[in-house]
């Protein structure tokens, strides 16, 4: 349940809980620039070939305050990070949740903005375009991203554009900045690093971004031909 009430700064973060799977700071992978993840826990939508299957049952992960999440917010702002990417898992399972988180984030990342640095949010999303239109309670819960990349995984339809995994997914620009800041990249190929190896701290190894095609099995190959056996990686059933 999300009860929201202001506290000292204005930023409402009382009795809000989000169920993450994780964050990490800088992500380089998903979105322009050096930016916060935040990974929501739950996704009902269970695409075939996902690979963060770690993150489908809605009781994993762990329970975050939202006071907790904007003070990582804040951390990242003052490391210089230049925007905010909520993924998951299937952030619009907590609709309301990721309601207020995006509502905080917006006003904490106003003191960046006023310095001079705007600073974005983009939320992944597995719902399509028309799905959100046809449930406005989804919708109106991404009223603060500047920008959504919506719809399914489909491994069937690959694609080298920039952050999207399939090419049904769509990267839309929400506000001006999103514009500004995805206009260019909505018909781009990715370029570079796709795919950003992190060491967690349960002695794991976390990959963020989105793997281009046969990514992922070369990576199990080469790890198996370097004599290391992935044990229960996240995109195997
Ligand atoms: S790709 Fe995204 S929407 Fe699809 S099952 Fe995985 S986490 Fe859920």
């Amino acid at each position: 349940m999300v009860e929201e009430t202001p506290d000292g700064d204005g930023v409402g973060t009382s009795g809000v809980e989000v169920r993450i799977s994780g964050t990490h700071f800088p992500v380089t992978t998903l979105g322009p620039g050096r930016r916060l993840g935040i990974w929501f826990q739950g996704c009902p939508l269970a695409c075939p070939g996902c690979m963060s299957r770690h993150t489908w049952d809605p009781g994993g992960g762990r329970g975050a305050g939202l006071g907790e999440l904007l003070d990582r917010w804040r951390a990242a702002l003052d490391a210089g990070a230049e925007g905010l990417t909520v993924s998951g898992g299937e952030p619009l399972a907590q609709a309301a949740a990721l309601s207020a988180l995006l509502e905080g984030a917006r006003a904490v990342g106003r003191e960046a903005a006023a310095g001079g640095r705007p600073v974005d949010i983009l939320v992944y999303t597995g719902h399509t375009d028309a799905e959100l239109v046809a449930a406005p309670r989804l919708w109106e819960a991404l009223r603060h991203a500047d920008a959504v990349v919506t719809g399914r995984y489909v491994a069937a339809e690959p694609t080298d554009l920039v952050w999207r995994g399939s090419a049904n997914q769509r990267l839309r620009p929400l506000t001006e900045l999103g514009r500004r800041r995805y206009g260019p990249h909505l018909e781009r190929a990715a370029t570079g690093d796709t795919l950003q190896v992190v060491g967690s701290a349960a002695g794991g190894v976390l990959l963020y971004g989105v793997p281009r095609r046969g990514e992922l099995a070369e990576l199990e190959r080469r790890s198996r031909a370097a004599g290391i056996r992935l044990s229960d990686p996240s995109w195997r059933p």
